[in-house]
């Protein structure tokens, strides 16, 4: 016998003072490093999971392990109702208008590839020209750079302005008659700066042209609305989200994936083929889920988007401006310490410095010995970097159970970092 659903997740009820509510959740947060209890400011990297994450896979594969769509019994159809289930709930998360829209894939790396490889290759072709912001993850930039080596097309870079945001004004004169697409980050991962996503797609589709967004750095930080943004395709991954890693989703539009052909062939696309006959494919989301599907992922990462949802984004978004904002000040006190960007205008959690004179590899050496975890470096976005004029920053990326006291073990370090410590 099948065993019950897993229990619903704290939701509403959870109360809403962060940090102290949920450091608790993370069993992590518990744990010492070299004597040191954890302080975990790489948040844009990955995120630690809660117990209900932790617990909804456990009981997955204590009650409900099997493969999907396969066996004519019970545990399996209990496997694809979980997968189901989970995609129903992600569809909510980001107000999607139908759960086929809603594709798992390994992640935003993957989604992207997957919009790039497949409907990428359909529209783009020679002399055609793909938009770009110059704000771009490389995971969505070279898709689209291959792709348009592919294609013989032209890769257009919108600058990004003076707040670190790239404008509608811009954005706009990059449009002529031969681009095609277009694909943006929704929160810069090395500034925390956000682009107006929906002007962006308004300035694309008064082109005629379709735009994906990356959702990476957004997800865990404010309420998506996909339909609200007017995002044609919205990509984003698991595991920067309070799930698992290995788990992601590619948001697209129904109609716009109808008409694009699969991504990797094999069990699970098909629902038909003979030996020399066509094949004929699933429709979307089957037709883009080649082989078994990580279920345990799917689940995991529906448990995530109920947990952080359960926590209220009016929380959330509180406790990322405050926490942004007091380190933005912090940092300001200290002699040689530069914020890049406007990372307080409005919040995503991210903060990124420079201290000058002092290389980041070496500010975040020193951060370590602190028992502090920060990135430093040019962050997958080494041409924002050039553009900045800086060999990279220092990044301090917040999640739910940051609290202030961290943020001052950092600038407490800060006053005592030299060149090459
Ligand atoms: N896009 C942005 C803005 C990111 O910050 C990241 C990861 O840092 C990615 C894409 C890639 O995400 P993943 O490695 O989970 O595929």
């Amino acid at each position: 016998k099948v065993g019950p659903p897993p229990p619903a997740p704290p939701g509403d009820a959870h109360p809403a003072r962060l940090p102290e509510a949920v450091r608790a959740d993370f069993p992590i947060l518990s744990a010492r490093f070299d004597g040191n209890p954890l302080v975990y400011l790489d948040n844009a990297a990955t995120t630690h999971k809660p117990r209900a994450v932790l617990d909804a896979i456990v009981d997955y594969y204590s009650t409900v392990n099997g493969n999907v769509g396969r066996g004519h019994y019970a545990l399996s159809r209990a496997a694809a109702d979980r997968y189901d289930r989970a995609r129903e709930a992600v569809r909510r998360a980001i107000g999607a208008a139908h759960a086929d829209e809603i594709v798992f894939c390994r992640g935003t790396t993957d989604a992207v590839n997957l919009v790039a490889g497949t409907f990428g290759r359909r529209v783009v072709g020679r002399g055609d020209q793909v938009v770009v912001t110059g704000m771009e993850h490389n995971s969505n930039l070279l898709p689209w750079r291959r792709l348009c080596e592919e294609a013989g097309a032209e890769l257009v870079v919108v600058p990004v302005g003076a707040h670190g945001r790239v404008s509608r004004e811009d954005f706009s004169a990059a449009f002529g008659p031969r681009v095609r697409l277009a694909a943006v980050a929704h929160v810069s991962n090395v500034l925390g700066t956000v682009n107006p996503v929906r002007a962006l797609a308004g300035v694309a589709h008064r082109n005629g042209v379709p735009i994906v967004v990356d959702g990476a750095q957004a997800v865990p930080h404010r309420p998506v609305d996909v339909r609200e943004l007017d995002a044609d395709f919205y990509c984003f991954s698991g595991h920067k989200v309070y799930g698992p890693m290995g788990v992601g989703v590619l948001y697209g539009r129904r109609d716009l994936l109808a008409d694009t052909a699969p991504y990797q062939v094999g069990g699970g696309t098909v629902k038909g083929v003979t030996r020399t006959g066509p094949v004929r494919y699933l429709p979307a989301p089957g037709r883009f889920e080649a082989g078994t599907p990580n279920i345990e992922g799917a689940v995991g990462l529906a448990a995530a988007l109920r947990y952080l949802h359960g926590l209220g984004w009016d929380a959330v978004r509180r406790h990322d401006r405050a926490l942004v904002r007091y380190a933005v000040a912090a940092l300001g006190e200290i002699d040689r310490v530069r914020v890049v960007g406007d990372p307080g205008a409005d919040p995503s959690g991210i903060v990124s410095f420079v201290v000058d004179g002092v290389h980041p590899y070496d500010v975040g050496g020193h951060l370590d010995a602190h028992g502090v975890a920060v990135r430093g470096g040019v962050h997958c976005a080494a041409d924002l970097l050039d553009d900045l004029g800086l060999l990279g920053t220092v990044r301090m990326s917040f999640a739910v159970y940051n609290s202030e006291d961290e943020v001052d073990l950092v600038a407490g370090a800060l006053r005592t970092v030299r060149p090459g410590t």
